[in-house]
């Protein structure tokens, strides 16, 4: 039997003003290292051989009904704006309506080079490639908006960098690939047509029952706002927020220097290319709003009048601050198991927050420790825990810990640098046994895995991750 891939492609029939057709560039020995058959179900994908996957998902072979293209898009990165980018090594397949009602793009990142690649030669190496397919899985495993991961196959190709690294492609999945960038390209060179066209597309792709550009707006700064707490809520940093990383749709997008926090404190910067720290972990909510200022402002190119619009624009973004901390308290209130709100409990777990920047505690094992009795033992100084728990206690009338509902919201498992790194290394030289268990274990992030307490350990002092690659 043949693979079957049910295309149903839309973004194709926009124009050609919105991409650049282009086939996958062959690659030397595709061989499939991963294939999601959960995901696979839902996508309706069924069907072959594990040859003809490869072949498939390595680029080397085009499925029927499919119509590759690059996508064009612009973009703040680090502040800066950059008029073109695109896709320069991805390339869109098409589209699938899931079992579940939803419609998705199936991608091939890494699949060579496109009319966007500028300099780059359009493909990825593995290590980044298995990183996104975990971290990603994981994501979705945790409950928060992310796309996801069909496959990984490996090129039987060298990628030349700094060092020769092998080569690989990803098939992504996400409700749609279209950015904050997306909206800038055409606003930025006063394509008002295929401003509106893209805005007509992606409200009725993502958010039908709003209408009119003050209506995405408002769609996106709140998919957003609930996207950026559910990231602080796991102490994740997704450490390259440039507005063409920003999905319309609020899933997480574009994996890169991403990592989980061990140790909290709120500067926690990883990637390697983020030297001032733009992207630091609590400044996450904040260039979230920035980026949406940047949505705004290509938005508005399309009305009539754009200055009567400034005012509508300004007051839907200002409320992005207030939205996210409400959603940031709800999402922390689960993690220490309150109730119901009080008006002081944004200063109790800023209290906790702060002792345990102070204490060296690390972000997961510390909140997942708050529902058993072992909490204290994760503070340098255990003191400076039972002064919080006094008051603690206090607030919840000493009423006993939801455990349940606690353990719901402090997952046990996140996908740690360091065994990312060793799963990196290890599929490098051919061992797929750590990455296969890093999946395995991490579809359950919530639940207690007796036998994988290894995997719950923070780093040892030689172990820890200072910096992370995007690897482009
Ligand atoms: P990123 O920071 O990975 O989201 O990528 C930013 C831009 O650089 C996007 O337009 C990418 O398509 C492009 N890009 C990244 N890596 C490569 C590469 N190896 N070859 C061509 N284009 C790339
Ligand atoms: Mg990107």
């Amino acid at each position: 039997m043949t693979l079957q891939i049910p295309f149903d492609n839309t973004f194709a029939q926009l124009g050609s003003g919105f991409h650049a057709k282009q086939r996958p560039t062959p690659v030397k020995e595709p061989r499939l290292v991963a294939f999601n058959e959960t995901l696979a179900g839902i996508l309706g994908v069924t069907g072959g051989e594990t040859q003809e996957m490869a072949a498939v998902f390595g680029g080397n072979q085009l499925p029927d009904g499919a119509d590759p293209l690059a996508q064009i898009y612009a973009g703040h990165q680090f502040g800066n704006f950059n008029p073109q980018l695109g896709d320069g090594r991805a390339l869109l397949l098409g589209e699938v309506m899931g079992n579940d009602g939803q419609r998705y793009d199936i991608q091939l990142k890494g699949a060579g080079p496109t009319a966007f690649s500028r300099n780059g030669d359009g493909r990825a190496w593995l290590g980044p490639v298995l990183r996104e397919y975990v971290v990603s899985e994981v994501m979705h495993a945790l409950g928060i908006p992310t796309t996801r991961a069909l496959a990984a196959v490996e090129t039987g190709e060298t990628i030349q960098r700094e060092r020769g690294r092998p080569g690989a492609v990803l098939t992504r999945v996400a409700s749609s690939h279209l950015r904050v960038g997306t909206f800038q390209f055409f606003a930025s060179r006063g394509q008002t047509e295929n401003l509106k066209i893209l805005t007509e597309y992606a409200i009725q792709r993502h958010h039908p029952d709003v209408s009119g550009p003050m209506g995405l707006l408002r769609a996106v700064r709140d998919a957003q706002s609930q996207l950026i707490a559910a990231w602080m809520s796991v102490g994740f940093i997704h450490g390259v927020m440039n507005t063409d990383n920003c999905a319309i749709s609020g899933e997480t997008i574009d994996y890169g220097p991403c990592a989980f926090m061990d140790l909290y404190h709120p500067n926690t910067v990883f990637s390697s290319i983020d030297q001032r720290g733009r992207y630091a972990y609590s400044n996450q909510p904040d260039i979230a709003v920035w980026n949406l200022a940047q949505l705004a402002t290509a938005l508005i190119q399309q009305l009539e009048d754009p200055q009567e619009a400034v005012e509508e624009a300004t007051e839907i973004v200002h409320a992005m601050p207030a939205l996210t901390e409400q959603n940031w308290l709800t999402r922390f209130r689960a993690k220490i198991g309150l109730p119901d709100e009080q008006a002081a409990d944004q200063a109790l777990i800023t209290d906790l927050l702060s002792r345990m920047a102070a204490n060296q505690v690390d972000f997961t094992n510390g909140f997942r420790a708050l529902s058993g009795a072992q909490a204290r033992a994760q503070f340098t100084d255990p003191a400076a825990f039972d002064s919080w728990e006094e008051k603690w206690v206090a607030r919840r009338q000493g009423e006993p810990l939801p455990e349940t509902s606690m353990n719901a919201a402090n997952p046990a498992f996140i996908p740690r640098n360091h065994q990312m790194e060793a799963m990196i290394s290890a599929a490098e030289s051919g061992d797929y046994d750590l990455f296969n268990r890093l999946n395995t274990v991490l579809a359950t992030p919530f639940a207690d895995q007796p036998d994988h307490k290894d995997l719950q350990q923070p780093p040892s002092a030689d172990q820890v991750v200072q910096a992370t690659f995007c690897g482009t």
